[in-house]
Order: C-alpha cells, then structure tokens, then sequence
C-alpha cells in the first residue's frame, strides 16, 4: 500500500498542534506526529534544540557549541506536515487557543507546553549576574568565558605583583551539589589541572580551587547514597572541596558568603536550582490550578490538563507522580522524551479518530537509570539496582549520551572531541568570545 505523504505548509483546512519548546520532549512529541494529517508547528525562542546534560562541556571548553545543538529547521526538514516558527511566546491564551508573541498571535487546535525550566535564585535574582547559570547555549559560552577570563586575569595579576588578588582569581565556586554541579566542578578541576596548565609560565594554575557547596546532606541526592558517596569520594580525590550542609546567603562580585565563611572568588557558577517556565503558570492560572512545586503544573495521567482535553504539559514542566514510586516523575530527558512521544502519539490517534472508544492509556515513565560524570575518565550511574562508579561507569555514561545526541553529525563531533581531549588533554573550544559592547568597554576602560 502507498501511503500518501502529508502536505508541507501550513493549511487552513486541516488542525493545528503547536508545540511551544523544540527541547528534549518538544521534539520527540514533534517527530511522533509526522504522520498525522494536522499542522505540526513547532515554537521555540532558539534556533536550535539542545541537548542540555553536556552543557558543562561547553562550558569548560571540551566541546563545541555545534556539537551539542541542531538547527530545529534541520531537524524538520523531511516532515513535511511540519514549521519551524522561531519565536518568544509571552502569553498563551487557552480559552481563544492562541499564542502572543512579540509581533503578532498565532492559533492552535492542539496545544503541547514543553518549554522546560529557567534558573532559579529563590528569590535572590540579583544574584544573577555574578554566579550566572547554565540552561542554554548563550550563559555556558557566558560561563566558559569567565573560567578562562579568571586564569587570564590571575595570571596577569601574578606578572603585575598583585598577589592579593591571585587566590581569588583561582578560585571557583559552584553552587549546587547536583548531577550541573558535581560534572562542572569536576571538568573546571580537570581543566586547570590537566588540560591549560602548560600554557600558564608565569603562574602555577595547577593549584586552582574548586569549592561545590550544597545546602543538603550529600551530593546528587536524586541518586543512592552508595554513588553520592563515590562521587565525592572522587571529587576529593581529585582535589574538589566539597562543602555539604552549606546555605549561600550573599553572592556579589567579590565571591560568596556561605553559612557565615566569606570566600573571595571571581567566578561563581550557580546550579542550585531551576523553577518552570512563566509559561507554566499562566496555563495553570488560567485553568483554575495553583502551580505545583517547582513552578511545574499538575497534569493528568494522560498529560492533559484540567479539563482541557486538547491542552497538554509535557517534560519538565509536567507534574505528575509515577504509581510505581509514589515520587514526582523526575525533571530528566527520559522523562521529557518517553512524554513527548506519548502525547504526540496520543494527538496523532485523535486526530485519525482511532480514539474514540474513550479509554485512555496512561502515560508509564520507565525509569532507566541515572548517571553523572565526575572528572576526568569517571563517573557514577545508578540503572536497573546497580551502582557502578569509575571508568566503566564513565564508559556507559558515554556510549549512553552518544546514542541520544540528536543526530550523527553530534555523534561523531562528541566521539573526536573526547577522544582527543582524552588523548592529548586538549579542549577544542578554549576561546573567550565577549560581546561585542563588552569587549569594547573593557577596551575603554583599561586605554
Ligand atoms: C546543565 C544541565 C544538565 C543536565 N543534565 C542532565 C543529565 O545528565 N541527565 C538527564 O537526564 N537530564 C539532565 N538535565 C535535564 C534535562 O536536560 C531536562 O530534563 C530536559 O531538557 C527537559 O526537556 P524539556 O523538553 O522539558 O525542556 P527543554 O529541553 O529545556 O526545552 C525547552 C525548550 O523550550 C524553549 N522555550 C522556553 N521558553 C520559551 C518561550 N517562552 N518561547 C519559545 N520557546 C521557549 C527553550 O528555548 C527550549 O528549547 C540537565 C539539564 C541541565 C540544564
């Protein structure tokens, strides 16, 4: 049988599903609609999707920034039934189906929400600038500018004999002992010790320090206590200082203040915490439902909203309890990427009218593990009631993250990068690139 192949554009004699974030969960709920006889239009305010867990990499010179983000329009290209809108949504509007963007409104038949979460100061926004975050492309090239800015600078200092500012220069501080948290401070380690020392004459960057504070108990609390210990076990080993039990109450561009301990730092990388999208909560308002923790929204197990069976909450802006563990289905790619094929597969048998017995098929997250690098060659995972740690676990981990890298061209960009940074302790984007205005005034400013 020849199936016939949707028609490309959009058509006003067919429905509309908008899906708002062309993330890990917006793009597989995308994909699982190819087939359907709809408008599939995918909204994002970037260009490209990405693929956050590697971000660190980014951030600390090992990987290029096309290594770990495709074009979306790329991605799409074959779907026929599919656009690509790049766009900022600021409002939606459920009850006129509508999306407010800067320019115009567009709208929808069919609504997915899978714009993900931003960076959360709890409170303490003006934190931001000095400690920034890393929840996209342009704040890890922002982080991996200032890691290398602050061995410039204290090198620079140490030529000008102002030692006094060296220590503070050397030193890094991250905050949030989570999977961010504990790959970063790991990788800056690895960076100072391993990989840029040689280039350093004047100064002995090798004695860099590495401060990951945590408010909890142990690091990686969303795995067993058996890798939360391994990791820091190696961390230490590896000469991180970890600080558990530790409430950061001041952060300025002179370092931090952690319960009561001033620590003069330049670079101060936050990874404490994310909350949902605003998007979030003007659905759950409208909708008559108070934001779940976290600024997520409540979902259904069909992952539609309320009542609105034409409404749907993906990823990790979906609150939903497994029945299995009785938890919060965990803010992870499986997660977002097991629901958007779900809720695109759902959408595609109701638009084909095979839906209309009425009974729905909850959404079943199958969990398959956890893992997080911790230095150079090591890791920790924890999948299936196994816990590995060291280099086998680094082995899965890697194997693991090349097989979800969106395409091949990632995939064989991530293999060459690793391979030579493993061999020759080498990163392949160790460059500062400054914003032009920035660039200009610190030209100003030192002339
Ligand atoms: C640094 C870091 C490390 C991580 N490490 C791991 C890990 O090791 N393992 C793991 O499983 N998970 C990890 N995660 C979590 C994982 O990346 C998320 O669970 C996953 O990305 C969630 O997918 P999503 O589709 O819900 O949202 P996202 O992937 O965040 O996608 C959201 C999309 O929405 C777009 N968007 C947001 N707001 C708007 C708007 N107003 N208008 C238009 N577009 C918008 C964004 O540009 C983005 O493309 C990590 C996350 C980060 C930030």
């Amino acid at each position: 049988m020849i199936r016939k192949r949707p028609q490309s554009g959009i058509l006003p004699d067919r429905p509309t599903v908008v899906v708002v974030g062309g993330g890990f969960g917006g793009v597989e709920c995308a994909r699982a609609l190819r087939k359907a006889d709809a408008n599939v239009v995918i909204v994002d305010r970037n260009n490209h999707s990405l693929f956050q867990p590697l971000l660190y990499q980014v951030a600390t010179g090992v990987l290029t920034d096309s290594a770990i983000a495709s074009p979306l329009r790329r991605i799409f290209e074959r779907q026929y039934n599919s656009t690509v809108l790049l766009a900022d949504v600021q409002h939606i509007d459920i009850s006129a189906q509508t999306l407010h963007f800067e320019d115009g409104t567009f709208a929808w038949d069919h609504l997915v929400l899978a714009a993900g979460m931003e960076n959360n100061y709890f409170g303490n926004d003006d934190w931001a600038e000095s400690a920034p975050g890393m929840k996209n492309l342009a704040e890890a090239t922002r982080v991996r500018a200032r890691i290398l800015e602050a061995f410039e600078q204290a090198e620079r200092a140490f030529a000008l004999g102002h030692h006094d500012e060296v220590d503070a220069c050397l030193t890094f501080v991250v905050v949030g002992g989570g999977a961010t948290g504990v790959e970063l401070s790991g990788a800056i380690k690895q960076l100072a010790v391993d990989r840029i020392a040689g280039g350093f004459k004047a100064l002995d960057v090798s004695r860099t320090r590495v401060i990951l504070m945590d408010g909890g108990s142990r690091l990686l609390s969303g795995m067993s206590t058996q890798s939360s210990s391994a990791a820091q076990r190696i961390l230490e080993s590896y000469g991180v200082e970890v600080r558990l039990n530790t409430s950061v109450t001041s952060v300025t561009p002179e370092g931090v203040v952690a319960s009561g301990d001033t620590i003069k730092s330049k670079t101060v990388i936050w990874a404490a915490g994310v909350t949902g999208s605003p998007l979030a909560t003007q659905v759950a308002e409208q909708l008559g439902l108070s934001p779940a923790h976290g600024g997520r929204v409540s979902v259904n197990p069909d992952l539609t909203v309320a009542d609105k069976g034409n409404v749907r909450v993906i990823g990790d802006l979906a609150q939903l309890e497994d029945p299995k563990t009785g938890a919060d289905i965990p803010g992870v790619a499986q997660g977002a990427l097991q629901m958007g094929g779900y809720a695109g597969r759902a959408i595609a048998r109701e638009l084909s009218g095979r839906s209309s017995s009425g009974k729905i098929t909850p959404f079943k997250y199958r969990d398959k593990g956890m893992m997080a690098t911790v230095g150079k060659g090591r890791a920790v995972l924890d999948a299936f009631g196994l816990h590995l740690s060291g280099f086998v676990a680094w082995l899965v981990w890697a194997l693991v993250h090349i097989a979800f890298l969106i395409n091949i061209r990632s995939r064989l960009a991530a293999i060459w990068s690793w391979s030579w940074a493993y061999v020759f302790n080498d990163g392949l984007n160790e460059l500062i690139i400054k914003p032009e205005k920035t660039a200009k005034k610190e030209d100003s400013d030192s002339a």
